[in-house]
C-alpha cells in the first residue's frame, strides 16, 4: 500500500506532513502500534493511529524546543495547576497545527470518517470548571507566544465526573478517561520522585553548630511519575509540555520488603498508595478539608518541586541564579504548600541557610486568588498538618513568626492587626489559612478581573494591602480564541477570514475592524445566518440525543446558562423567569409574546445539597412547561446533561443571549461571559467580574445590565435585609415560588423544594435573587424588545465580538510575564 510515498526515510518520515507521508503512518501505526489489519480495526485503533501519527510530527518539535530550553537557560516560568481542562484532545491539536488540512485529506483518503473518529476522542476532565479551563487556555497561549513555559499537573485517574440525569436528579457516575489508554501521554518512567508523609522531626547541629533538621519515621511514602504531554502552539516551533503526576507505590522500587513481610499483603498495599492521584475533588467554589486532598497537594508541589530542582542544577552548581531562572505561578492556594516545600528542599537538603531560601522563595512565587467567597478559601486544621507534613508545619510556624515579628516592629502595639494577617487561625478550630501563607510567600498576588481585585485589595486582604502595598495587582483572565472560535465556530472563522483576514488567529485584537463592516447589510445577513446555522445545529443536538430527544425551534431566541451550579450564580434567578414567562405565555395566550427557549447546563458538586436540588426543579419545571400544548413552540426548557469543553464548544456557536447573572462580588471574573461574547451572543449580567470589564469594551448600549453593584449589595445587607419585602410585593415573583413551593412543578412530593423556598424566604436570601428579581425582569423585557428587531440585535452582536480582543488568553498571557514573571519568548 501507499505506493506513491517517496519519502520512507525514517529520520526524516516523522516530520513530512505531506498528505502521503501522513496515509503511510497512518497505516503504519495500525500495524505496528495497533496490531491490527484494517479488517479487524475498531474506530479506537483508527483513532490511535493517526494520534500516533499527529505525535510523531510533534515529537520532533518538542525535542527540539525543549533542547533549546537547556542550552539557551532562559527563565522560564512553571505553571502549577491542580486543574486542566483540556477537553478533547485530536480536535484541539487539529487546531494549533499547520498541517490539518493534509492530515483531514489523509484520514479522508484511508476511507476513515473523521467526524465518527472524532466523535471518539477521548476528552480529558482533569478539572471542575473555569480554573481548570483558564489553565488550559494559558497553557495554549504560552506555547503559542513562544514561551519558555512548563505546566505541573495532576493525572488524576479518574476525571470530573460524568454527570448523568435520572427522574430529573444529577446522578454521578465516574470518568474513567484512560480506560482505552490516552495517545498523547508519554510515561517517563524516568522521571520518579519519592514523596513523603507523616513522621516526626528531629534537630540536631553539625560540626560547626548550625542546626539540621531530620524528618524521620515518614511512612506511606509513594513515589510520584510523570506523564508528559505535548502543547503546541499556534502554526509554530514551539512544542511546551505539560507534565501530570501519577502516584505509584514505593514498594515497586523497594524489593528488600518484599522479602521480610507478607508478600500478597505488600501487593495490596501497592495499591492503597496509588489512590492518590486516583481522583480530582469535585468541588468547585467550596473547600473540602479531607486528609486524601491534603496528601494530593503536596504530592503534586513536592514532585514538582523536585523536578524544577532536578532541571536547575542540570545547569547551575549554587543557588545564586534560582530567581533568575525560574518563576513559579500558583494557580489558587491548592498548590501553596510549594512555599514551605521549596523551603525544606533549600533548607533541609541543600543546606542553604534560612534567610538565603526565605528571598529564593520570596522571588520566585507568585499567587493568582479565584474566589472571595469564605467557604471557598482553603484552611487546613494544625493538627491535620500536624501528622501529615509535621516538618512542613513547623516551617510555616517560622514563617509566620518571622512575617509577625517584622510586622510587630514596623506596627508596634497592634494585636488586631497580627491577629488578622496571621498565618494560623486560632479559632473556631486551630487552622493554617492557605491564602495568608500563599500571599506572604509571594512576590506578586493576583485577582483575576478589576472588580476582584479591587475587592480583594479592599475587602478581604486590606491589612495585607497596606503592608505590601505592591504586591497586589490586577490580571484579568482571558480565553484562547483558538478553542473558542476558530475550532468550535468554523462557520464564523471564515466569515471572519474573508472579512478581515485571519490575524484574529494569534491576535484578537484584530476583531475590532469588523466595525467598520456593520453598516454593510450583506455582511449582516451572513453573519445572521452562520448564527442561525449553528442554533440549527444545535437545536438538531437537542432532538437527537437520547437523553434529550425535544423539538426546539431554531427560530426562537437562545437563551443560555452554561456553567458549574452554585447558588452565588443564581440559575435561580434565571429560572424564575422562565417560569414568569410561562404563567404569562398561559394567562395571556393572545399576546406578542417573543418565543425563547432557555438552556441551562452544568455539575453541581456532589456533596452540594442546594445545587443538585436546584438542577432537580430545573428538570422538573422543564417537564411541566415542555409538555404543555398551550405553550409550545413558544418556551421551551432544556437541562442538557454532562456540561463539560465538548459540551460547550457545540452550545456556544448558537447561543443569542449569554446569562452572566452572579450576585456582584461574588464571581471573581469568568470566562464563560467571553467565550460567548466572542461568538456573538448578548450578555444579560451584573456588574460583577469581567462582566464590568465587557461592557467597557462593547459599550453600555451593547450588553445588558441590571442588578444591585458590589458596593449595593453591601449597603443592602448591612441595612437589614428583607427578602420577604420583594416576596410580598412582587406578583409575578410570588405567584412563581408559590408554584414551586405548594407542588405545581412536583406534584408528588408537594414540599420536595422547600429548601430552595427557605434559602430565599427564610434563611435571609445570601445571595440577594429576591432583591434582583424586579430588574433582571425588566431588563429581560428590553432583551425582548430588541430580539424582535433582527438588524438592530445583529448590530449588536457584531459589537460584542468585535470588542472582544482585550478577552484573548494571549493577552492575559503577556500581562503576566511583564508584569510578573519577567519571562520572555524564546523561539530560536
Ligand atoms: C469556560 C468553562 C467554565 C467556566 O464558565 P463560567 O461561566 O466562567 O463559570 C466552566 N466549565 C467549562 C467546561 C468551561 O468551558
Amino acid at each position: 500500500m501507499n505506493d506513491s510515498v517517496k519519502n520512507t526515510n525514517p529520520s526524516t518520515l516523522h516530520q513530512d506532513t505531506s498528505e502521503d507521508a501522513l496515509k503511510f503512518s497512518i497505516a503504519h501505526h495500525l500495524k505496528y502500534s495497533q496490531a491490527k489489519s484494517p479488517r479487524t480495526a475498531t474506530l479506537m485503533d483508527h483513532y490511535n493511529s493517526i494520534a500516533f501519527a499527529v505525535r510523531d510530527r510533534l515529537v520532533e518539535k518538542w525535542i527540539e524546543t525543549q533542547n533549546r530550553y537547556f542550552t539557551k537557560d532562559p527563565k522560564r516560568i512553571y505553571y502549577l495547576s491542580m486543574e486542566y481542562l483540556v477537553g478533547r484532545a485530536l480536535s484541539n491539536y487539529l487546531v494549533n497545527l499547520d498541517f490539518k488540512k493534509e492530515i483531514c485529506r489523509a484520514i479522508e483518503k484511508l476511507g476513515l470518517d473523521l467526524e465518527r473518529i472524532e466523535q471518539n476522542d477521548i476528552e480529558a476532565g482533569l478539572g471542575n470548571g473555569g480554573l481548570g479551563r483558564l489553565a488550559a487556555c494559558f497553557m495554549d497561549s504560552m506555547a503559542t507566544l513562544g514561551l519558555p513555559a512548563m505546566g505541573y499537573g495532576m493525572r488524576y485517574e479518574y476525571g470530573i465526573f460524568y454527570q448523568k440525569i435520572i427522574d430529573g436528579y444529577q446522578v454521578e457516575t465516574a470518568d474513567n478517561w484512560l480506560r482505552k489508554g490516552y495517545p498523547w501521554e508519554l510515561p517517563r518512567p524516568d522521571y520518579l520522585y519519592p514523596i513523603r508523609f507523616y513522621g516526626y522531626v528531629q534537630h540536631t547541629s553539625d560540626q560547626e553548630g548550625r542546626g539540621i533538621c531530620h524528618w524521620l519515621d515518614s511512612h506511606d511514602d509513594v513515589m510520584a511519575m510523570a506523564y508528559d504531554i505535548p502543547i503546541p502552539g499556534f502554526h509554530n516551533q514551539t512544542v511546551n509540555n505539560l507534565r501530570l503526576w501519577s502516584a505509584r507505590s514505593t514498594r515497586e522500587f523497594d524489593f528488600g520488603s518484599f522479602n521480610e513481610g507478607d508478600y500478597v499483603q505488600a501487593v495490596t498495599h501497592k495499591h492503597e498508595s496509588e489512590t492518590l492521584s486516583k481522583v480530582l475533588y469535585p468541588n468547585d467554589s467550596n473547600m473540602q478539608g479531607k486528609e486524601l486532598r491534603l496528601k494530593q497537594e503536596f504530592f503534586f508541589v513536592s514532585a514538582s518541586l523536585q523536578d524544577i530542582l532536578r532541571r536547575y542544577k542540570r545547569n547551575h552548581s549554587t543557588f545564586e541564579q534560582f530567581t533568575q531562572k525560574i518563576a513559579i505561578q500558583l494557580n489558587d492556594t491548592h498548590p501553596a504548600l510549594a512555599i514551605p516545600e521549596l523551603m525544606r528542599l533549600l533548607v533541609d537538603r541543600e543546606h542553604r541557610p534560612w534567610q538565603e531560601a526565605w528571598e529564593i522563595a520570596l522571588k520566585t512565587f507568585a499567587y493568582t486568588n479565584h474566589t472571595v467567597l469564605p467557604e471557598a478559601l482553603e484552611k487546613w486544621p494544625v493538627g491535620l498538618l500536624q501528622h501529615v507534613l509535621p516538618r512542613h508545619l513547623e516551617i510555616i510556624y517560622q514563617i509566620n513568626q518571622d512575617f509577625l515579628s517584622r510586622v510587630q516592629v514596623q506596627h508596634p502595639g497592634n494585636p488586631g492587626l497580627l491577629k488578622r494577617i496571621s498565618i494560623v487561625e486560632e479559632q473556631p478550630v486551630k487552622s493554617i489559612r492557605m491564602a495568608n501563607l500563599a500571599i506572604v510567600g509571594s512576590h506578586t498576588v493576583n485577582g483575576v478581573a478589576a472588580l476582584h481585585s479591587d475587592i480583594l485589595k479592599k475587602q478581604v486582604f486590606p491589612d495585607f494591602n497596606k503592608l505590601f502595598p505592591n504586591r497586589f495587582t490586577n490580571v484579568t483572565n482571558g480565553i484562547t480564541q483558538r478553542l473558542w472560535l476558530k475550532s468550535c465556530n468554523p462557520e464564523l472563522a471564515n466569515l471572519l477570514n474573508e472579512t478581515i483576514g485571519e490575524d484574529w488567529v494569534t491576535d484578537l485584537s484584530h476583531m475590532k475592524k469588523l466595525v467598520k463592516h456593520i453598516d454593510d447589510a450583506s455582511f449582516r445577513e451572513r453573519w445572521r445566518q452562520v448564527k442561525q446555522s449553528n442554533k440549527q445545529r444545535l437545536a438538531q443536538y437537542i432532538r437527537v440525543d437520547r437523553a434529550l430527544r425535544l423539538e426546539v425551534d431554531p427560530d426562537t431566541l437562545f437563551d443560555v446558562q452554561i456553567k458549574r451550579i452554585h447558588e452565588y450564580k443564581r440559575q435561580l434567578l434565571c429560572l424564575l423567569h422562565t417560569i414568569v414567562l410561562y404563567n404569562r405565555f398561559k394567562e395571556n395566550p393572545d399576546c406578542d409574546h417573543v418565543p425563547r427557549t432557555v438552556m441551562f447546563a452544568g455539575k453541581a458538586a456532589p456533596g452540594y445539597e442546594q445545587a443538585k436540588l436546584i438542577i432537580k426543579l430545573i428538570t422538573s419545571v422543564a417537564d411541566k412547561l415542555n409538555q404543555d400544548v398551550q405553550t409550545a413552540g413558544k418556551l421551551k426548557l432544556v437541562f442538557i446533561p454532562n456540561y463539560s469543553v465538548n459540551k460547550a464548544e457545540g452550545i456556544i456557536p448558537g447561543a443569542d443571549l449569554s446569562e452572566q447573572i452572579s450576585t456582584a462580588g461574588m464571581e471573581a471574573s469568568g470566562t464563560g461571559n467571553m467565550k460567548l461574547a466572542l461568538n456573538g451572543a448578548l450578555t444579560i449580567g451584573t456588574l460583577d467580574g469581567a462582566n464590568i470589564e465587557i461592557k467597557n469594551e462593547v459599550g453600555d448600549d451593547n450588553i445588558f445590565i441590571f442588578g444591585l453593584t458590589a458596593d449595593q449589595v453591601d449597603a443592602t445587607k448591612a441595612k437589614g435585609y428583607n427578602p420577604r419585602d420583594h416576596y410580598e410585593n412582587n406578583p409575578e415573583l410570588r405567584k412563581a415560588l408559590d408554584m414551586i413551593r405548594d407542588g405545581y412543578f412536583s406534584p408528588d412530593h408537594p414540599h420536595l423544594f422547600q429548601p430552595i423556598i427557605d434559602a430565599l424566604l427564610v434563611q435571609g436570601d445570601r445571595f440577594m435573587v429576591m432583591a434582583d428579581f424586579a430588574g433582571y425582569i425588566e431588563k429581560q423585557k428590553e432583551v425582548e424588545a430588541l430580539f424582535v428587531q433582527p438588524e438592530a440585535w445583529t448590530r449588536k452582536s457584531i459589537l460584542n465580538a468585535a470588542h472582544m480582543g482585550l478577552f484573548s488568553s494571549d493577552r492575559a498571557i503577556r500581562q503576566y510575564s511583564e508584569q510578573i514573571w519577567d519571562v520572555h519568548p524564546l523561539t530560536e
